[in-house]
Formats: C-alpha cells, structure tokens, sequence
C-alpha cells in the first residue's frame, strides 16, 4: 500500500550576501514523504527564484501530478537496484527540483540513498574573511574554502584573496564570480592576484558573462574555471578542454538522481571534478546533498555551507548548527495520497 504527503515549508532568510537579491527573505519549498511497506522516504522540492525556471507553483502542480501517479500506479516488481532512479525521467515535463525531490524519496525508500555521511563541505567566507580562520585552521586534510567574487569592486576581492591565501599558507580557494565580470574586470582581478597565491585558486566559476569569454580567461591568466549556470544551459557539451577543472552540479536546478549520477560520470570521464553543491537548501535538502556527495565524489568536497543563511533547521539536523528545527509534525499538509 503507497501513501504519499506533500508539505509545504517556509524557512526565514538572508541570502543576500550570496544571491544579491534583497527581496529573498524566506526559502519556500515543499517536503515529499513517500510510504511504502512500512518504509518512509523524504525529499525536497524548492525551487530556487532567479535560478530555478519553475516557480513554486509549478513545482507544486507537477509535484502533486507524480505522487498521484505513484500512489495510483500498480506497484511493479522490479530490480531493486534499477527501480528508482532509472525509472523517473527528467524529461521537459518535470521541473528540476521535482525531479531531484521526488527521486530522493524514491531512493530513500528503496535503500538506495547511502546513510554514510561525513558532513563535510568547503567553508564559504560570506562576511568577514577573518571569521573563518578558526574553521580553516580546524580543518582536516586539505584546507579549503569558497569565496564569492563579483559583488564588490574588483581590487577588493583581490585583495581578500589574497589576504587569506596569506594568512593560511596551505589554503586553497574556490572563486565563484557568477558571470559577474566583463573580460577587462576579470583580468583586472588576475592582475592584482598575488603571483604567489595563484596556484592556490583551485578554479574561478564562470567568471565572465559568456563561456567564450571564461575560458579566454583561463588561457590568458592560467587560473582555472569551473562550469555551472552554463553547464545548465541548452546545447552545452561537457567535454575536457584547457583551463576547464570542474563541474558544479547543483541537484535542485539540474533534475533526478540520475541524471545527477549521469553528469558526475560525464565530467570524471572528462577529467573534471565534479562538485555536488548547494541551491540553498534546508538542513534536509543539504543532508541529501552530503550522502550524494559522500557516495558518487568521494573525494571532493562538496560546496554545501548555506545552512547559516537560514534562521531554521527543516525535519532533519545539521551536526552543530545551532539553528531551532522545525519537525515534520509542525508543517502544514498541502496534500495527500493514498
Ligand atoms: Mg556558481
């Protein structure tokens, strides 16, 4: 017998040090729990606005059109390993945080999602560099942080860039400029790098307004780039090129767990990394997010560090984060099907 509820959640937030966009100040979204055989698997469904296409009520429409199908279809035996992340497809019909909600429940319910969990993610500096130091110098194994760039002038980032990579002489960083930067700007913060911290900068992502233009960047400057908005666009080919090192996939604006899964594969096959990372999800989303880290790229970190923008936790806790939980019990039914 399959029951399935749809919640809806609306956590407090600040995330305009990372997206800029005052207006954003709650993170919307919707709580899939699917039952089956005395089984209970859980996904979330939060569109993200300015990157996600689907709005909210979209998500919700199509949301509720899935678990329906799955509650009414005939349960159909098949392999246990193949079922549910080979059978949702992510085709134009399903918005990619459904696809990427709904998959997850789906294999939570089928054992398919590994428990194992290390918590680990790249520190993002948001404020204050300076603030971070004590994580850094905490950190385990190779020390690594996240930093955005783009939203201040650009001799100042360089000069935090710079500040930190000196300050912690084993650090490396990752740079994300949101393709906020004409060439002239981005060359300008190449200039004012450092020479000596350059080979620190594991990878820029998306410098520039255009791909074109990023990966002229990385051949006139040496700093490498990551692929990420552009890796979600029509007609984009993920091959190995000079200058490229990394793809981000963000699992919430890219759809299903196995397309997710498919993607990593691509961009190793490639020899890029693959970086599992964060569309600001709540403590639930990002605890999915750091299993699926933990099982298909073992070895980079993933950018998960968001949880701090919220003012709640969502059903499941993050190990040490202070913020209240809000529990499954405490959210409003959208829907149910049985
Ligand atoms: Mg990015």
């Amino acid at each position: 017998m399959r029951s399935a509820t749809l919640y809806g959640y609306s956590v407090p937030m600040d995330a305009g040090v990372v997206l800029r966009n005052p207006l954003l100040n709650s993170r919307d979204g919707l709580v899939a729990v699917l039952q089956h055989n005395g089984r209970i698997g859980m996904g979330e469904i939060a569109p993200l606005p300015g990157f996600s296409l689907e709005t909210l009520a979209e998500a919700k429409a199509a949301s509720c059109g899935m678990l329906d199908a799955w509650v009414t279809r005939e349960p159909v035996d098949r392999a246990a390993n193949q079922a549910p992340l080979m059978g949702l497809t992510d085709g134009n019909a399903t918005p990619p945080s459904v696809a990427f909600g709904i998959s997850c429940a789906l294999a939570e319910l089928a054992g398919q999602l590994p428990e194992m969990n290390t918590w680990l993610t790249v520190p993002l500096c948001t404020r204050d560099p300076d603030m971070l130091l004590p994580i850094l110098l905490g950190q385990p194994g190779k020390k690594q942080a996240k930093m955005k760039v783009g939203m201040h002038d650009v001799i100042h980032d360089s000069q935090v860039v710079n500040r930190l990579l000196a300050a912690v002489p084993d650090l490396y960083l990752r740079l994300d400029a949101n393709r906020r930067w004409t060439p002239d700007k981005a060359a300008y913060f190449a200039q004012h790098l450092d020479p000596s911290v350059i080979r620190r900068i594991d990878f820029i992502e998306e410098p520039c307004v255009t791909p074109d233009q990023s990966l002229a960047f990385a051949q006139n400057t040496g700093i490498p780039i990551a692929w990420d908005e552009s890796a979600r666009e029509p007609g984009f080919q993920l091959v190995a090129q000079p200058g490229v090192a990394a793809l981000v996939i963000k699992p919430s604006l890219t759809g299903s767990l196995c397309l997710c899964r498919s993607l990593i594969l691509q961009a190793q096959r490639a020899g890029l990394s693959a970086v599992i990372s964060s569309a600001i999800e709540s403590s639930l989303g990002l605890s999915q997010l750091s299993r699926l880290a933990g099982w298909l790229t073992p070895r980079v970190l993933p950018g998960l560090d968001t949880l701090s923008l919220m003012g709640s936790q969502l059903i499941r806790p993050w190990p040490g984060s202070r913020l209240p939980l809000i529990t499954l019990d405490q959210l409003a039914p959208i829907a149910t099907f049985s």
